[in-house]
């Protein structure tokens, strides 16, 4: 079993990144600038924001955090999208998901511009990715391709059998591995929880891509041997043994399916790393005009 290890690849990603960025700089370019808006204070979401922001400064980039209070109202939200949108130092911003329940994410996530929406939730940029136009992939889709990409991962011809069908993950990740491209080509199997006998899927695939955000949901059990796991699940399940009260636990069983796998991702350290590592991706993309010119 091979580890694919997001720490490593991610870190070799970047460091591409600040390359690219010192030489951009070198001959005139200005430094990216990504800015993120965190409405509330929930913790996970803290988390990953100060890992976005701590990822700019290790590539090169600006960054803005706006906190806005758990409260803001969506037109205040709205508008400071607005104010984002029309400020030319921002290359590119995203809004952090969730959500209070109050604000209607898909009003807010089709506001942002889609030249600046580097997460790539905008109808244009998942419709542009769909078709195979340039276009700012969803982050961590894009993640899992360029992880399998640096592990050189063989996936044509396979089956890739991707559990969950969010727009952020599943539903843009079945589209991608289904693409005649390189470290794609899969016949894709994209289940949901309507889906009947899950196992008859995930037994007969290749390649299992899991999002779907339940802890230790796929076996070894329901995987074939050999097959590759791909385990994008976050979520925190309380362990009295940590400091914080919780670890964090992905959506494999790891040490069962770790049993079987050819290659898995370990959580953390896998998916996650890759995810922002992708967006940082997205932000050069942005500052050098390279997806809208
Ligand atoms: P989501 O929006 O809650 O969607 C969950 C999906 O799983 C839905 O499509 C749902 O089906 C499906 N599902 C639920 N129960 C199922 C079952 N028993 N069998 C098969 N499918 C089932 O989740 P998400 O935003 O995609 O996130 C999924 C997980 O990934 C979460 O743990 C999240 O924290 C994590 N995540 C990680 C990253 C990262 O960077 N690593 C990024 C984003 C999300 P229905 O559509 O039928 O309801």
């Amino acid at each position: 079993m091979i580890l694919l290890d997001g720490k490593k690849t991610s870190a070799e990603v970047k460091a591409v990144i600040k390359k690219d960025v010192e030489e951009f700089v070198s001959k005139g370019g200005k430094k990216p600038h990504l800015a993120a808006i965190l409405v509330g204070s929930d913790g996970a979401s803290e988390t990953y924001v100060a890992s976005k922001v701590r990822s700019c400064s290790e590539v090169g980039f600006d960054s803005t955090l706006e906190r806005m209070p758990s409260q803001t109202t969506e037109e205040e939200l709205l508008a400071k999208i607005d104010e984002f949108n029309k400020n030319a130092d921002i290359d590119g911003f995203i809004v952090q998901l969730p959500l209070p329940n109050h604000i209607d994410e898909q009003k807010v996530t089709t506001t942002i511009f889609p030249e600046k929406d580097v997460d790539g939730f905008h109808p244009v940029n998942v419709g542009r990715m769909a078709l195979g136009q340039p276009a700012y992939i969803s982050a961590t889709p894009y993640g899992i391709t360029q992880m399998l990409e640096q592990y050189k991962i063989e996936t044509s011809g396979k089956h890739c059998v991707v559990i969950g069908r969010s727009n952020i993950v599943g539903s843009p990740m079945s589209i991608l591995m289904a693409k005649n491209s390189k470290y794609a080509n899969c016949t894709v199997t994209l289940t949901h929880s309507r889906t009947k006998n899950l196992e008859e899927f995930t037994k007969a695939a290749d390649i299992v891509i899991v999002a779907l955000g339940k802890p230790a949901f796929l076996t070894g059990e329901m995987i074939k041997e050999g097959a590759v796991v791909i385990d994008v699940g976050i979520t925190r399940v309380p362990d009295d043994s940590k400091k914080s009260g919780f670890r964090i636990q992905g959506d494999a069983d790891f040490k069962s399916c770790a049993e079987k796998a050819s290659y898995i991702t370990p959580v953390p350290g896998g998916v996650g790393l890759m995810t922002v590592a992708s967006l940082m991706k997205n932000t050069l993309a942005a500052a050098k005009n390279e997806i809208y010119g």
